[in-house]
Formats: structure tokens, sequence, C-alpha cells
């Protein structure tokens, strides 16, 4: 697995120690392994890590030993912990914390549970170190929404990827298939494109199931004539990348055609309404605009996109209002879906997803298919 130079790890480190510097904060716990992957390149089940000063303390156990190794070689900012042997995670955690200097500690409170925070806090009291634990939200989220050189790098290559996947998919014969046969062969076919696995349950869906925005692959038989909604995406070297077809199993009716052509015009004026400086709801009303027009606005029941990295949903969350002030403007480097839908309950529905890199004057598509036309 290939992961980025220490030098840009570094910076990421230096970026957070600098948020953190804003809070007053003298060290950051980390326990979202997403953030973890992201400040140090390590990849584990379980994990956690101490940003101190200009450094980060990162947390693993004896499966990972030779990874803890290589990553503290790697960059002296990096320093590896391995858990003693039978000691639990959040014990040796609060261990690293009480060596600590400094007495402001942020934890991530999206992504640490009550019981952990309670066992660390009475562990910490039991040994005399009194720390003051601050609350923190999205602190390395809002750093990863905006991807440096090499995730830019990464996330074309799994967007380029994932295109030969659905070019490869779509033209072959639906009707008479089972839905999860068609998700079998999409996931085997991001297998041979080099993806280590599926980012999410992979999602095709005929007919009345196409209605449902989150519907899974189940063993009903696509009919002719049906439309299929296909949703895939897989993770290459730690990144995700999604991108949805819909096709008609068959010659298609002049009713899902109009639908199709009628979608891709909404995602088109999310693209157009795309670059730096954007509000991420404009970019959501583009599409919804397009959809009212055809009558069609209480029909496109979620959001327009959202971001793309180490996790498959990341900022931005392209949606009608910003759930907080703090969510930024869309910046040059912000790598997004822009999917667009309109579903029918009990008829069928129709999403077309694509990822777009966000630059300075505009958008750059990054995966790459054909979005109309009937498969075989
Ligand atoms: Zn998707
Ligand atoms: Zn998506």
């Amino acid at each position: 697995m290939q992961v980025a130079p220490p030098d840009l790890l570094e910076a990421r480190i230096a970026s957070v120690t600098a948020s953190m510097a804003a809070r007053q904060l003298d060290a950051l716990l980390i326990t979202n392994l997403a953030n973890v992957a992201y400040l140090t390149g390590f990849f584990a089940s379980t994990a956690a890590a101490l940003v101190t000063g200009d450094a980060i303390t990162l947390i693993g156990d004896g499966r990972y030993a030779e990874q803890l190794a290589e990553r503290s070689a790697a960059s002296e900012k990096v320093r590896a912990h391995q858990l003693p042997p039978g000691a639990s995670y959040d014990q040796t955690i609060a261990d690293v914390m009480r060596e600590t200097g400094g007495e402001s500690i942020g934890f991530e409170a999206s992504h640490l549970t009550v019981a952990r925070y309670n066992f660390m806090a009475a562990a910490l009291a039991r040994s005399g170190r009194a720390l003051v634990f601050q609350p923190t939200d999205g602190l390395v989220e809002l750093h990863r929404a905006q991807k440096d050189w090499w995730e830019i790098a990464k996330l074309r290559d799994a967007a380029a990827r994932l295109s030969d996947v659905a070019k490869c998919i779509l033209p072959k014969a639906l009707a008479g298939r089972t839905e999860s046969e068609v998700a079998a062969d999409i996931e085997y076919e991001m297998r041979r494109a080099g993806f280590e696995r599926p980012a999410f349950d992979t999602i095709v869906a005929a007919g009345p199931n196409a209605a449902r925005p989150h519907a899974r692959a189940s063993g009903r038989r696509i009919e002719a004539g049906e439309l299929v909604v296909l949703d895939f995406g897989g993770v290459l070297d730690g990144y995700c990348t999604d991108m949805t077809r819909t096709v008609t199993a068959g010659p298609s009716g002049a009713r899902e055609r109009r639908l199709i052509e009628q979608v891709i015009e909404a995602q088109s004026a999310a693209f157009e309404r795309t670059r730096a400086g954007s509000a991420p709801e404009s970019v959501d009303a583009a599409a919804r605009d397009v959809l009212k027009k055809y009558g069609m606005g209480d029909a496109f029941t979620h959001g327009t996109g959202h971001g793309l990295g180490l996790e498959v949903h990341e900022a931005p969350r392209l949606s009608p209002a910003r759930s907080s002030i703090a969510e930024p403007l869309l910046a040059a480097g912000m790598i997004m879906t822009l999917e667009p839908g309109a579903y029918f309950p009990g008829w069928g529905g129709v999403r077309i997803e694509d990822d777009v890199l966000v630059t300075a004057d505009g958008a750059e598509w990054l995966t790459d298919a054909p979005k109309a036309g009937d498969a075989a």
C-alpha cells in the first residue's frame, strides 16, 4: 500500500497544530481512524494518536509492530508507541497523556464514546494528573477537505480506474440477471482494476427498488425495460471513489429516457456552479432548480453531493442548507461527488454521480463514462 510522503504528513501535522494553538489546546487525542491515517500514514482497524507540540505519538498494538516501526522511521515527527503486552488501548492512551506536558487536551467528541472518556478521565485522576478535557469537532476533518497534491493524484488515478470499471460493466446485459449477480460482477471488476475493497455496499437497484436511494443489491431478477441504478465505489491506497449510472435494461421507454436526460442536466448545472469560493448550498440549489423546473423538486430527496477522501462521505456536504457556520466555502483542491437524483416510489428512480475536483476558476471531472444509454 502506498502512503503519502513524509514531508506531506509533516505539513498536515503542522496545520493541525496551528488549529490547536488557536483553540489553546496543548494536545489533541485522535480516535477517528481516518484522521490517524491522514496524519501518520498508519492504516489499522484499531489505533489512536496524540498530537503534541509539532509531533504526533502513534499508538498501536503488536499486530501492527512492523507498520508502527516503519511509520516512525519515515518521519521524525511521528513517534510510535506500541501497546505493552496485555495492556488495553485506553490504559495506554491514558499513560501517554499523563506523560504529556500542558494542561488542556482536546478530544474528538464525535469519535470517543462516553465509556472510553470516563475510563481515561478516571485513570488520569487516579494518577494525580490534572488535565482539562476539551471537546473538539471536525478539527482534522476541516484540513482533510482540501486535498494536497498527493491525494489529488491518488483520487485522480482511482477515479480513472473506477471509470474503466463502469465502461466494462455498462454494456453488459442486465435483464434476466439478479441485482446481486450484477453487484458481484462490479465488485470483481473493481478488484481487477486494483481496488483493495469496495468503498461501501454496492448498490444495484432495479424497477421499484431504484426508487430507494439507499437500496442494496437483492436477489430480485431485473426485468426488461426497468431502470437500474448502479452505485459503486472502490478504495485505492485508503482513498474512496464513488460513482452512479442509471440505465434501462434493454430498450428504454420515453419516460425513462427523459428522466435520465433531466438528471444529467441537473448534474451539469451543479458542475457549472462549482468553483473555489462557491457556497456548497448554491451548488445544491443549481441541481435542485433544474429538477424543480421539471416539477420534480419533491422527488430529489437527498443532497447533491459529498466530499471524498479517506472516508466515502466527508466534508464538504452539498445540501440545501449548511449544518453549521463552520462548514467552509468550496476551495481549490476539494474533491467531491455531484449526484442529483429523482425517485418515484413504486415505479423507479434515476441518479447520476461523478467525482469532481474543485479548481480556482471551475471544476474538473475525475470520473468519465457514458451517462446516458440503454444497457444491452
Ligand atoms: Zn455513490
Ligand atoms: Zn455518493
